[in-house]
């Protein structure tokens, strides 16, 4: 995509200059000059330029050329790490089923590793009508470009309309590869995906300037529409042992999988007891915890209800506890169905990755805090008595 400025039309009214959100446009002489690495393309100079037409968005020729038309079906894809198929792709198998149903297209699942076809009546189960499996042993640990390059492959051959993938470590790690490999746009972190009823376009909302307002994003012209969604977001498929489905499975040449990166070691964290993600439980230790070796009182309360441990930026920050046990924007989106955060103010960053909890316990010493504005319960105190307080009556 280009935008350009038509000098012979410009007027010099800056207009356009006080239209953009992004800073993009300024003046030299008396016309106007969009900056093309700060434009986003939104079009609002162009909405402001409407008098004089001076301002143009061109879209690239592969635009031109691809026939949306031939692009059907919606696709998900079903991450798998040593097997086992992350609880994300069920959401999405549930949440794809109703898109499926609002565009009248076909639900598939596309499989990607070594030893993996097995688990393609698993996706079926929960609501695939067709699963798409790469299965190859140079495909046995994950690589984004090898995983990408196989994922390319598919979408080349069988033109999706629509691909869903988790917002996980992995799915943030080869979709965007995938996305500048297919030449189309891709949406990070989607909350809520709808179809709209007009254009039959994918409606892909999420979070933006911190969370303050929600964007909806489409992508009219290129295909497949690819978004990221958020674990937890949607509700999980239902199992329907009875469903039979299609799988289709694809041979790839090991040689178009070669990757310029390699796996050298995996190492098992030997924290996270708890997986952050899944859990139904979660003590979350924030600033209020002073030092590192407070988090001993969160370790404690988490091991006796059989949580799992979080944390606050601002406490993974200081190197108190590593990034996997953050929760919030930049960490891990969870929604168990307890919440405690001790000593953690309640940033709008902290929030958007908790705040869908079923139910948040809140302590904290400053009754403005912002956490208890959200919480369920909300205990003003100081946590170094709170939580011993609260252990010693769980222990009993
Ligand atoms: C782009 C961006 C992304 C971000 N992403 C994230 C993110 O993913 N996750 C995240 O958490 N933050 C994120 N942040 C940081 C965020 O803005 C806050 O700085 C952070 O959440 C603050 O952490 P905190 O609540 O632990 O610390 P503070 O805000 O300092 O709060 C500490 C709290 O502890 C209380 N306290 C202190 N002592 C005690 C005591 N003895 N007993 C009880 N209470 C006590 C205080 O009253 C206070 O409310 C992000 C920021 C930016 C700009």
């Amino acid at each position: 995509m280009a935008i350009k400025v038509l000098n012979e039309k410009c007027v010099g009214c800056k207009l356009c200059v006080s239209s953009c959100a992004q800073g993009a446009i300024t003046m030299t002489g008396k016309k106007a000059f969009i900056d093309p690495v700060k434009c986003n393309y939104c079009g609002a100079c162009i909405d402001a330029c409407k008098k004089f037409k001076a301002i143009l968005i061109e879209i690239d020729r592969k635009a031109a050329t691809q026939d949306l038309a031939l692009y059907k079906g919606i696709w998900i894809y079903a991450e798998q790490r040593h097997g086992e198929i992350a609880s994300v792709v069920y959401e999405l198998l549930n949440e794809g089923r109703k898109l499926a149903g609002q565009l009248n297209e076909e639900l598939c699942a596309v499989l990607i590793g070594s030893n993996v076809t097995a688990k393609a009546n698993e996706l079926i189960m929960h609501g695939a009508d067709k699963v798409y499996v790469i299965d190859s042993n140079c495909l046995g640990q994950f690589n984004d470009e090898s995983y990408a390059k196989a994922m390319v492959s598919l979408v080349e051959e069988y033109k999706p309309n629509i691909i869903l993938t988790g917002a996980t470590a992995i799915g943030r790690s080869f979709i965007p590869k995938v996305a500048v490999m297919l030449k189309t746009g891709l949406t990070a972190d989607c909350t809520q995906l709808d179809i709209d009823d007009y254009t039959k376009l994918l409606l892909q909302t999420r979070p933006a300037f911190g969370g303050n307002l929600m964007a909806t994003i489409t992508c009219p012209s290129f295909r497949p529409q690819m978004a990221t969604v958020r674990h937890k977001v949607f509700k999980k498929a239902v199992k329907d042992p009875n469903r039979k489905g299609l799988i289709i499975t694809k041979n790839i040449m090991e040689d178009c999988l070669i990757a310029r990166t390699r796996l050298v070691e995996f190492i098992k964290e030997e924290e996270a007891t708890v997986n952050l993600s899944e859990a139904d439980i979660i003590v979350s230790g924030g600033r209020g915890l002073g030092e590192a070796k407070n988090f001993a009182l969160i370790r404690e309360l988490a091991q006796l209800i059989n949580g799992a441990v979080g944390a606050s930026r601002a406490a993974v920050d200081a190197g108190w506890i590593p990034y996997s046990h953050q929760v919030g924007q930049t960490g891990k989106t969870v929604c168990p169905k307890l919440y405690i955060a001790v000593g953690i103010s309640g940033s709008i960053q902290h929030m958007a990755g908790m705040q869908s909890s079923e139910n948040i316990i809140a302590i904290n010493k400053d009754p403005q805090a912002p956490i208890f504005e959200i919480a369920t319960y909300g205990i003003v105190g100081d946590l170094f008595e709170v939580v011993p307080a609260l252990i010693a009556k769980i222990k009993k």
